[in-house]
């Protein structure tokens, strides 16, 4: 049984990467693994398997809760603030 949090239940239609870049890596010629979304303002970042960890970043910066995975075939959000994970259609 999945335990949904109220941000993930509040998405009502999923933000995806205009580019798929990291924002933040590109200004400094960075590199990184994944890339994920913010549900909140759209930015596209990092994730913690790479070494600047934008998303989690932007998070404690911004307080914006939710990212998806921005990578293709990846359908899922995950919410910073409550651990919390969903795959969608
Ligand atoms: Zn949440
Ligand atoms: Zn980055
Ligand atoms: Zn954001």
């Amino acid at each position: 049984m999945e335990e949904i949090c109220k941000h993930l239940e509040d998405i009502q239609e999923i933000k995806v990467a205009s580019e798929l870049v990291c924002e933040e890596c590109k200004k400094v010629d960075g590199w990184w693994v994944h890339l994920r979304t913010c549900q909140t303002c759209g930015a596209t970042l990092c994730c913690d398997s790479s070494p600047a960890k934008h998303m989690t970043k932007h998070f404690h910066h911004t307080g914006h809760p939710v990212a998806s995975s921005a990578e293709p075939g990846e359908k899922w959000l995950w919410c910073y603030e409550d651990e919390a994970f969903v795959e969608y259609e």
